[in-house]
């Protein structure tokens, strides 16, 4: 329970607050996570005009110690030096960062063919705002930044965006996801710009099964794209993400298999997950890894390939060409225990699992003024709170209120 420590004529001088600490309750720190906490208006708390005091945070009692998925000590929560560790010991160093909710295909298993009331554009983080954001969480150790949408290649400041964030000496990875319709044409300005990892979503290389599942007719662009991006040594690895559809993907496996092929990408199954804003899905609609894995096996010996213990794929060489494929199976075969991914949303909204019923608005802290320190207790104070696992396969499970293509893949 939060604790408010009041001056003699009492005035609320400090918070306590049991995950992120104590805090001066006038900084803008604290109206904000009360705020994104209490669901009152940011500054209703505090009372009076926002000012920004140093914050201060005193890490709460110490835990017992960790065992499988129990809670762990918390670190003291503004030593900067310390890890950006959850409450299960799992160290965040992995950070999605959505560039806009809007996209240019109506995939049927995302969105309602009309699209989706968009987020207005002045909510958005602008491209400064989201490095300086990134300068604070690569400051908390985060060592890699993906770039996601919606479709983040509608940002006109992208290049722009993959410049500042190659300036920002501890980085180390920056990778984009990409559904690869307006990647021809922006290929060589995103590689000029320092380049990306690559990620790019094409479920079926058959124009009317992409058509059918994407309700845009735009598969000669994605393969367009992922011939252009060949072309440039920035832009690898190359890996192509297709979400496992029942009815669509066994059909589809040659088609994709040969795509990659052809453009030196590793290929991945992703199991459909209940982030659609139809609320429609199912756990049959899709094919399980271990379904998918059994099917290729009909194509040729499968080998397990060696892989980071975060990594949310499973890879295999497939038969004596040893082509690379992975199954991300959040579903079946979660992997939250060794998940260090954290997520940002375009209007600014730190998430800390893919499913997190909270957020923590660090957009509104930014344009109040917060000062690194603030934003980093923030952001220590969200990770610290960061849900053991997803509960896709827990009774009463409810999905986020926010569809995938408002969070970024
Ligand atoms: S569901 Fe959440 S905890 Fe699990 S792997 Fe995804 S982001 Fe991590």
């Amino acid at each position: 329970m939060r604790e408010v420590l009041r001056s003699a004529d009492s005035i609320p001088t400090s918070v306590v607050d049991p995950i992120a600490g104590e805090f001066d309750a006038l900084s803008p720190a604290y109206d904000v996570i009360s705020a994104a906490r209490t669901g009152q208006p940011a500054g209703a708390i505090a009372g009076g005009p926002v000012r920004a005091l140093q914050v201060r945070a005193v890490p709460p009692a110490p835990l017992p110690m960790a065992q499988a998925g129990a809670l762990v000590p918390s670190p003291s929560s503004v030593d900067g030096t310390l890890p950006l560790a959850d409450r299960f010991g799992r160290v965040a160093s992995d950070i999605r960062i959505s560039l806009t909710d809007r996209c240019n295909l109506r995939c049927e298993y995302c969105m309602p063919a009309e699209g989706l009331p968009w987020q207005p554009r002045e909510e958005h983080l602008t491209a400064d705002e989201i490095i300086r954001i990134s300068r604070v969480l690569v400051g908390l150790g985060i060592r890699t930044i993906r770039l996601t949408g919606g479709e983040p290649l509608l940002r006109k400041d992208l290049p722009e965006i993959i410049a500042a964030l190659h300036a920002i000496p501890e980085l180390e990875d920056v990778a984009l996801t990409t559904n690869g319709v307006l990647l021809e044409r922006q290929a060589a300005a995103i590689a000029a710009a320092g380049g990306a990892r690559l990620n790019v979503s094409l479920d079926s290389a058959d124009p009317e099964e992409f058509k059918a599942i994407t309700r845009r007719d735009d598969l000669d662009r994605v393969l367009a794209g992922l011939v252009e991006a060949r072309r440039h040594p920035e832009l690898r690895p190359i890996k192509i993400n297709a979400v496992a559809l029942k009815g669509v993907t066994e059909g589809a496996l040659d088609g994709l298999l040969a795509v990659a092929s052809s453009v030196d990408a590793e290929l991945r199954f992703i199991e459909p997950m209940p982030l659609d804003a139809d609320r429609a899905w199912t756990p049959d609609d899709g094919l399980s890894g271990a379904q998918l894995r059994d099917l290729l096996a009909q194509r040729g010996e499968l080998r397990p390939v060696e892989t980071a213990k975060s990594a949310t794929a499973q890879r295999y060489e497939l038969g004596p060409g040893g082509q690379v494929v992975g199954f991300i199976s959040s579903v079946t075969e979660p992997f939250c225990a060794s998940c260090d991914r954290l997520r940002l949303t375009a209007d600014g909204q730190l998430r800390s699992c893919l499913f997190s019923h909270d957020e923590t608005d660090l957009r509104t802290a930014l344009r109040a003024g917060a000062s690194a320190d603030e934003l980093e207790a923030l952001i220590r104070g969200a990770v610290w709170a960061k849900p053991q696992g997803h509960g896709m396969n827990e009774p009463g499970f409810e999905p986020p209120d926010r569809p995938m293509s408002a969070i970024g893949g």
